[in-house]
């Protein structure tokens, strides 16, 4: 994979590097598709009015539905949601965590039974890609053992250990196919090890011997405080090599991500942008807002004058204030707009900071003014 620095700050990176679907730049903000949809926006939404060649969607949720045979028959989660920009498929491992008592870990995969209607499933590393191969991903994650924090050191241990085992799996399967079809979808993993030092340090130098195109840190934002996650990200970059991708997965605040950015961190995603807007949060560049409050009742002004995004040229607080009381789903759609909107462009313009040099001085006006509201 071609990947290039184009400018750094400290440990703060401006790259980029090629997809099967288009060139992309970072740091950058990935927008989350769980279904093959960002809720409450369509693809046009996506091209056009967030502007953005990268989101992701749910490998576990795809496959229960609608399925790799109609994915297969559409021709790929491309053609199937008319999105040709790219796409990075999350493994399955966070929903394996997060679904909680109904699944199982055993060292060849893990078996789960479906939230839709109980029906039981086992993913092995190799049915993992297998799937990603079906949606056609552009950046496919691997299957990982993610553990909920704190965890024991034996668990941690244990997690690390599974997650090479499988990552050698993975990485072997993929090379098979690769030599077998003009396979053009990348492939990362995903380092674990919680807030621990040495095994943080282990399951990377296990990872990285394995060549992968790129390399996420999972297992944070999983119940430690932000000031541990920083504490952990302060040496977990370092361990990672300089000419490949880096990924924060599942993060965070628009703070968690200048923070991130400043410890060497390329790529982020989090559902917080479209769950927050969906609860009557607004992210402005002067702190959170909640919409819901009565002060917005007569506010015509916009959620955020200095957002160029499409709610924020053409609507009012007011405006919004009144479709969220009133309960309609157009709510839904300009809210998620623009709280994606203002996560895209804090990631865009902490790019150009970087390659301005300017990057120190930005990251602390944005943490000021963010800190006004809040
Ligand atoms: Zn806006």
């Amino acid at each position: 994979m071609q990947f290039q620095i184009q400018a750094k700050v400290g440990k703060a990176r401006a790259c980029s590097f090629t997809l099967a679907h288009g060139n992309v730049v970072t740091p950058i903000f990935m927008p989350v598709g769980t279904q093959g949809v960002i809720k409450g926006l369509n693809s046009l939404d996506v091209k056009h009015v967030l502007q953005t060649n990268l989101i992701l969607a749910n490998t576990y949720h795809l496959y229960l539905r609608p399925g790799i045979e109609t994915l297969k028959k559409a021709g790929g989660i491309h053609n199937f949601a008319n999105f040709h920009g790219n796409y990075l498929t999350d493994s399955g491992g966070f929903q394996a965590f997060s679904l909680g008592e109904n699944v199982k870990h055993e060292d060849c995969g893990i078996a789960f039974k479906s939230h839709i209607d109980g029906s039981k499933h086992f993913f092995t590393p190799e049915k993992v890609l297998d799937i990603e191969y079906a949606i056609n991903s552009d950046i496919m994650m691997i299957l990982d053992d993610l553990t909920g924090l704190p965890a024991t050191k034996e668990r941690l241990l244990d997690s690390v250990k599974r997650t090479t085992k499988w990552a050698k799996q993975s990485i072997s399967y993929h090379n098979m196919q690769k030599e077998k079809y003009d396979i053009k979808n990348k492939i990362f993993a995903i380092m674990q090890g919680g807030t621990d030092y040495d095994m943080r340090k282990r399951s990377a130098s296990e990872l990285i011997e394995l060549a992968f195109d790129g390399y996420a840190i999972g297992g944070l934002a999983v119940g430690e405080s932000s000031q541990e996650m920083y504490e952990c990200l302060d040496y977990a970059c370092d361990f990672l090599p300089d000419l490949k991708p880096r990924y924060l997965m599942g993060v965070g605040t628009p703070e968690n991500l200048l923070e991130g950015i400043d410890r060497g961190i390329d790529m982020f995603d989090c559902v917080m942008p479209t769950r927050n807007a969906r609860n009557a949060a607004i992210f402005t560049n002067h702190g959170k807002i909640n919409i819901k409050k009565t002060c917005y009742k007569n506010d015509f002004t916009p959620l955020d004058s200095q957002c160029n995004c499409l709610t924020c040229t053409n609507y009012t607080r007011a405006y919004l204030h009144h479709l969220f009381r009133a309960n309609e789903i157009t709510y839904h759609s300009l809210a998620s707009i623009h709280n994606l909107y203002f996560y895209i462009t804090l990631l865009k313009d902490s790019r150009q900071a970087i390659l301005d040099q300017t990057w120190q001085q930005f990251k602390k006006q944005k943490l000021d003014d963010l800190a006004q509201i809040n």
